[in-house]
């Protein structure tokens, strides 16, 4: 960072490694329901309207046209094609708050200085408010007037899901997630039998369903799907630090697609039912899995969920394992491995949690090499804010990756680690793409690989 705060970015000119060409997306707007496009519009500015706030107000009136935020955004400075500027993806809802809500809206309303926003717009602006952003918030840190853009672009989401404009997978997993309990298909059967077949082909006891606990476990989808490994990692951390745990079935999965795609209800209903499975359990402690989303919905907002505060604590799990490796309860074998730490920015930006990984990867012996920026100001992967699940993008996440690439080569570390299966099935995909020679691997799981004491 600068004196002034700012990010220093490096433009993709000075980039010393070749860059590989990218396919242009095609163009292509989804829709959701068949509305006339006057109700379709008409949802739309509702919402951006309604969710504006004071706070939101003020950020609109404040931007001083410095640019910052363009050298701050991963999308901008892969690309240099100044659509990707972080203040220009909100234009549409600046236009709306201008003309529907602004001091003068009266006047822009009177003499026509701001049109109206249309579908075609909003069709158009698909691409910039879910395609070409990860809601990553590096462009909020780099803003000298203190405007948190990030934050905008998921309220300008809500008015997108309201007026059914969300690119057609993301829709999908969400509503499926709101349909089946799992954006993936992870349905409390198919939880179950995996908990089961691990518990079988690890021999250990994976708790399911115990009626009352001290804490409560949850995995993403990704890891149920993808990494299942990530479960008996769990299972073998909890039971080393022999704790009173579970998982339940009726509140296991804390992926929440109702907060990336913008739908407000669905995003609600996927936190009350990890909240009720807490509640009901009687536990202390709500331990979520390696996803950064995850940590955003339940730690900063499950509480706006749930109307009060939250009667448990919430936990990410890099947190829960550097409290305990602090507390003297976590003794873990020194790895020696050579490691750079990828910084999910729902995590450490976004989320404030930014040291607890680094405790942990201290207290493994690791060699740690940082990237060049990290912590706080890290390079998002360009998979998040549910990027990664919109196949029309690849093309512009593949490109925004070579950043991502070149901060792990220029570490000089061995194999990058990661506290979030998002990022980490970022990394996956990505490697594949390239014929990378990097792996990611799980900080969870380099942990459960080496708890002092334990048998492999
Ligand atoms: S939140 Fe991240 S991806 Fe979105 S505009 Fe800002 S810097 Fe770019
Ligand atoms: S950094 Fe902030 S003030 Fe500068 S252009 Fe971006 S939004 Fe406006």
């Amino acid at each position: 960072m600068t004196a002034t705060g700012n990010i220093d970015v490096k433009h993709p000119l000075e980039l010393d490694k070749p860059r590989l060409s990218v396919k242009k997306p095609e163009t292509r707007h989804d829709r959701q329901g068949e509305v006339p496009e006057s109700e379709r519009i008409g949802q739309a500015m509702r919402h951006f309207v309604r969710d504006f706030g004071r706070t939101a107000a003020l950020y609109m009136e404040s931007c001083v046209h410095c640019g910052n935020c363009a050298d701050a955004c991963h999308f901008y400075v892969a690309t240099g094609n100044p659509k990707y500027t972080p203040i220009w993806k909100i234009e549409p809802f600046k236009q709306a708050y201008k003309r529907e809500y602004g001091p003068f809206a009266f006047f822009y309303r009177l003499l026509n200085l701001k049109a109206k926003v249309t579908v075609d717009q909003l069709q158009e602006w698909q691409e910039l408010i879910y395609d070409s952003c990860t809601v990553c918030g590096r462009c909020s840190l780099a803003c000298p007037a203190a405007i948190d853009i990030a934050s905008l672009v998921s309220l300008a989401r809500h008015g997108m899901a309201e007026a059914g404009l969300v690119p057609h997978e993301l829709w999908a997993v969400a509503e499926r997630a709101e349909r089946e309990g799992s954006p993936l298909g992870a349905t409390p059967k198919v939880f179950k039998d995996r908990l089961e077949w691990l518990a079988d082909d690890y021999d250990i006891e994976i708790p399911l369903d115990k009626p009352q606990a001290d804490v409560v476990c949850t995995m993403s989808s990704i890891e149920i799907m993808k990494y299942p490994q990530s479960i008996v990692a769990t299972a073998k951390v909890m039971n080393h630090l022999g704790l009173d745990w579970t998982f339940r079935s009726d509140g296991y999965e804390a992926t929440n697609f109702g907060l990336l795609s913008g739908k407000a209800k669905w995003q609600r209903d996927m936190s009350m039912r990890l909240i009720d499975a807490t509640i009901a359990a009687g536990a202390k402690l709500l331990v979520l899995p390696e996803c950064g989303h995850a940590y955003g919905a339940l730690r900063w907002q499950g509480a706006n969920a749930y109307g009060k505060p939250l009667p448990f604590r919430v936990q990410h799990i890099s947190e829960f394992l550097a409290e305990h490796v602090a507390g003297g309860r976590l003794k873990l074998k020194r790895s020696g491995k050579s490691v750079t730490y990828h910084d999910p920015c729902q995590i450490a930006r976004r989320g404030g949690a930014t040291q607890a990984a680094r405790d942990v990867l201290k207290a493994l012996g690791v060699e740690l090499h940082e990237m060049d920026p990290s912590g706080d100001t890290n390079w998002c992967c360009g998979g998040g804010g549910g990027v990664v699940t919109i196949h029309r993008a690849d093309p512009l996440r593949y490109k925004v990756f070579q950043l991502k690439m070149q901060q792990v080569e220029q570490s000089l570390a061995d194999a990058p680690v990661t506290s979030c299966s998002n990022c980490r099935q970022t990394f996956d995909d990505g490697q594949a793409h390239f014929h990378w020679d990097k792996t990611m691997h799980s900080l969870l799981e380099m942990v459960a690989d080496n708890l002092e004491g334990a048998s492999k």
